[in-house]
């Protein structure tokens, strides 16, 4: 064990970042499983073990069901019946290795070590960091796909998230010194930090939901002719997770690059006059994952750009 231990803390880092882009693929791969089968109440996630043809129901062989180089073997049709599987399995399971890869980097990065085994709490934090990417981005496809979030993917995840929220570095993670995420004064810091991240959660929530209530009274009209609410409940319940997941200074960062990319996108729609309204979840989870791993040179942009205002201002 300990000759192993000796191997595994001499690994470079980019043996990491490749470790995690191999294991992020099979992820990929299972996430694409869980978004086709969750909705669909019939089909349980674990069984049939084995991928299936979604259109001949026949299994797949083994090496068909290899991440990325499986549908590129098949060049995107069944084997059997030839029908076309989209391209967005591939791309997927592109995502979520990219993803992986940059998580494992990005918290290398965070502890200032060349190495995940040099610190027992980096392997805690990435495994809180594979988390939220392993929720956010399954919950961020079906809400596309369907419009409406499984409560399996947002109050199931609440249980893991809030004890991994606890532990200080989690929420701390790629904050530096500059910020503080806990709420209140008092130790110890770990309760301080539990109940740090459920006040956020909720307090979250409540802001959104007033939002809505404001939003549905001042667009009356509007809110009518789209067919009610503005803001879902689903919109509700995934705000408490994702301020249990990021911790307050995330949760804002987050909420802004939705915010900025939804109207982005909102503005070449309209401009195009084409595509149809995509919810607001996957902004929300785009702008989460983002806040998650890009924190450190998010706060080095902010600090530039105030810089940048306080010059022009003198
Ligand atoms: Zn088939």
């Amino acid at each position: 064990m300990g000759e192993f231990l000796k191997i595994v803390g001499e690994m470079p880092w980019w043996f990491w970042v490749a470790f995690w882009f191999f294991i992020g693929s099979f992820v990929g791969s299972f996430i694409n499983v869980v978004v086709y089968r969750l909705p669909r109440n019939c089909l349980s996630v674990n069984k049939p073990s084995r991928s299936f043809c979604p259109s001949c129901k026949t299994q797949l062989k083994a090496k068909d069901n290899l991440p990325i180089i499986g549908w590129a073997l098949l060049r995107g049709k069944c084997r059997y019946c030839g029908v076309k599987y989209g391209i967005r399995y591939p791309l997927v399971e592109l995502l979520v290795a990219t993803l992986f890869a940059v998580s494992s980097y990005a918290v290398l990065y965070d502890y200032g070590a060349r190495n995940l085994a040099a610190d027992p709490w980096a392997w805690l934090t990435l495994v809180y960091v594979l988390g939220i990417i392993g929720v956010l981005v399954p919950w961020a496809l079906i809400d596309f796909d369907l419009t409406y979030i499984p409560d399996k993917l947002t109050l199931g995840p609440l249980v893991v998230f809030v004890p991994l929220g606890a532990h200080a570095a989690g929420p701390r993670f790629g904050l530096g010194s500059g910020v503080d995420h806990l709420l209140f004064k008092f130790e110890p810091t770990w309760l301080n930090s539990m109940l740090s991240v459920v006040v956020t959660g909720v307090l979250a929530a409540l802001a959104l939901w007033l939002i809505g209530k404001i939003a549905k009274v001042v667009f009356r009209k509007r809110a009518a002719e789209i067919g009610g609410e503005a803001m879902g409940l689903a919109d509700v319940k995934l705000m408490i997770l994702l301020g249990v997941m990021l911790g307050w200074p995330k949760l804002v960062a987050g909420f802004f690059i939705a915010i900025f990319v939804g109207a982005t996108l909102g503005i070449i729609q309209l401009a195009l006059k084409k595509g149809h309204g995509v919810p607001f979840g996957p902004h929300l989870a785009f702008g989460a994952i983002t806040a998650t791993l890009a924190m450190p040179w998010l706060l080095a942009a902010a600090d530039w750009y105030m810089e940048l205002l306080g010059g022009l201002a003198k």
